[in-house]
C-alpha cells in the first residue's frame, strides 16, 4: 500500500495558477486521471489526461514529448490511450510512479515547465469520456442508515435484513449503460403494480437518484482464486462519484425474488475523473464502529489495518437543479450532505467478498458503494429517503416541491476529502438531467 510521500506535501504548489486557488477540486496533491478529447475532435482522438486546476495535461502528447522515463514512462503510455484499463492492470505501484513524475513536472519551479505548458488543454475546451472500458458493474448496499430507512417501511419488525451485518450485500448491475457525467438520462418505461392492484406498463412515476462512490478495480484475480483481505487494496485503483439512478416503482414490483433488474439498468452516471488510491491516502478513516451487539465480521472479512483505516473521510453532496431554477438563474439546491465514513463495510471488504467465491474481477470493473446515507435528515442520500418513499414532498428553497425526480430536473453530485494538515482534494462533478420517456416504438402493424 502506498503511504504518504512528497506528492502529498501540503506546501507543494503548481505553476498552473488555477491549481493553487483555495477550493479547487484539482490541486497538485490530487492529479486524478481521465479520458478526454478536445471539443470538435473525433472520438477516435480520445486520450488520457490529468486534471490540474482548470487544465488537463494531455498524457499522449506528454509521452510523445519524451517527458517520462523508466516505470513512469511505462505507466504514462498505459494511461495515454482511449481507456485507462491498461494502467489499471499494471497495479498501483505503476500509478504511483506516474503520480510522482506528474507531481514533479507540474510543481512550481519545475525545469520542464516550458515543455509541459503547451500540452495543457483548458477543461472548458474538452469533452470528458468514460475513463475506462467497464466490463462489469456491481452495486453494493452498505449503509445501515439507507437500508434501515427503507426497511422501516417494508419490514418494520426488522428493518435491516438478517444478513446485512454479516456480509456486504450486492447485486450484479449493468455495465453497458454506465454513462459519463453530463449525458442525459431518459426516464424509463417499465412495469409496475399500482396501489389499486392493477399492473401497468409506462413511464416510471418514481424516478430516484442514489449518491454513491464508485471504485475502479486494478489488476484483479483469475477465476477460482480469491484474494486475502490484506491484499485487496492492491486491486483498488481509484474512485469516482456514482449516481445509481433507480426507478422505485419498477424496482418494488420486479425485485422479488431475484433482486433489481430494469429499475437499475436504465443508466448509471459517473464523474469522469478517477481519484487514485494514492491521492486519498491522507484521508483514510477507521472502519465503521460496530456495536457490541453486532456480529464480529467473519475472519475472511476482518483485518487489523482495514479496521484501522479502511474507510475514507469524504464529504459527499447532492444538489437538485429544476427547470424553473435554471430559467430564473437560481443556484442548484443542496438536498444531501453526507460522508463516506457512514458506510458499514469498507471497499476492501466488498472486494474481498466479491472475490471470495472465486469470481474474477478485471481491470476497469466498477463497484458501487451503495447509497451513502448517514444518520441525520440532511444526510439522506436518495429521494426515497428524503420524501418517505414519495409520501412527504421535499420543499426546495424556491418553494417548489418534489416527491420524485421530474423531467428536466438535473442531479449534481460533488465530493471533497478534507483533513487538517493536508490540502483538500475534490472529485469534480457527476451530473445528469432527466429527459422524458421515449414514446413507445411502433410495431409492424401500427397505423
Ligand atoms: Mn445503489
Amino acid at each position: 500500500m502506498a503511504r504518504l510521500n512528497g506528492t502529498h506535501d501540503p506546501a507543494l504548489r503548481s505553476w498552473v495558477e488555477s491549481a493553487n486557488t483555495p477550493g479547487t477540486d484539482f490541486p497538485i496533491q490530487n492529479l486524478p486521471l481521465g479520458v478526454f478529447h478536445r471539443r470538435g475532435e473525433a472520438a477516435e482522438r480520445a486520450r488520457g489526461g490529468v486534471a490540474i486546476g482548470d487544465r488537463i495535461l494531455d498524457l499522449a502528447a506528454a509521452v510523445t514529448a519524451g517527458l517520462f522515463a523508466g516505470p513512469a514512462e511505462a505507466a504514462a503510455r498505459a494511461a495515454a490511450g482511449p481507456a485507462l484499463n491498461p494502467l489499471m492492470a499494471m497495479g498501483n505501484a505503476a500509478a504511483s510512479a506516474l503520480r510522482a513524475r506528474l507531481s514533479a513536472l507540474l510543481r512550481a519551479g519545475a525545469p520542464e515547465r516550458a515543455q509541459v505548458e503547451p500540452l495543457l488543454v483548458p477543461m472548458a475546451e474538452a469533452e470528458m469520456l468514460l475513463p475506462a472500458t467497464i466490463g462489469a458493474f456491481t452495486d453494493f448496499l452498505t449503509s445501515t442508515y439507507h437500508t434501515e430507512r427503507g426497511g422501516r417501511r417494508t419490514r418494520p419488525e426488522s428493518p435491516l435484513p438478517p444478513n446485512f451485518k454479516h456480509l456486504p450485500v450486492a447485486y450484479n448491475s449493468r455495465a453497458s449503460s454506465v454513462r459519463v457525467s453530463g449525458e442525459a438520462i431518459r426516464r424509463p418505461n417499465g412495469q409496475r403494480l399500482r396501489p389499486d392492484g392493477t399492473v401497468h406498463f409506462g413511464p416510471c412515476e418514481a424516478l430516484d437518484f442514489e449518491l454513491e462512490l464508485g471504485l475502479f478495480i486494478g489488476p484483479g484475480n483469475p477465476v477460482g482464486e480469491p484474494v486475502h483481505l490484506d491484499f485487496a487494496p492492491d486491486h483498488m485503483f481509484g474512485y469516482c462519484l456514482l449516481n445509481d439512478w433507480s426507478a422505485r416503482d419498477i424496482q418494488r414490483w420486479e425485485s422479488h425474488p431475484l433482486g433489481p433488474f430494469l429499475s437499475k439498468s436504465l443508466s448509471t452516471s459517473i464523474s469522469p475523473w478517477v481519484v487514485t488510491a494514492d491521492a486519498l491516502e491522507p484521508f483514510r478513516a477507521p472502519a465503521f464502529p460496530r456495536a457490541e451487539s453486532d456480529p464480529k465480521p467473519l475472519p475472511y472479512l476482518h483485518g487489523e489495518a482495514d479496521q484501522r483505516e479502511g474507510l475514507m473521510d469524504i464529504r459527499m453532496e447532492a444538489f437538485l437543479l429544476t427547470p424553473r431554477m435554471r430559467e430564473r438563474g437560481e443556484p442548484p439546491a443542496r438536498v444531501t450532505a453526507t460522508n463516506f465514513t457512514n458506510m458499514y463495510w469498507t471497499f476492501a471488504q466488498m472486494v474481498t467478498h466479491h472475490m471470495s467465491n472465486g469470481c474474477n474481477l478485471r481491470p476497469g470493473d466498477l463497484l458501487g458503494s451503495g447509497t451513502a446515507s448517514g444518520p441525520t435528515d440532511e444526510s439522506r442520500a436518495c429521494m426515497s429517503e428524503l420524501t418517505e418513499a414519495g409520501t412527504q414532498p421535499l420543499t426546495l428553497p424556491n418553494g417548489e416541491t418534489r416527491r420524485w425526480l421530474e423531467d428536466g430536473d438535473e442531479v449534481i453530485f460533488r465530493a471533497r476529502a478534507e483533513r487538517d494538515g493536508f490540502v483538500p482534494i475534490g472529485f469534480g462533478e457527476c451530473r445528469g438531467r432527466i429527459a422524458p420517456a421515449p414514446a413507445w416504438p411502433r410495431g409492424r402493424n401500427d397505423a
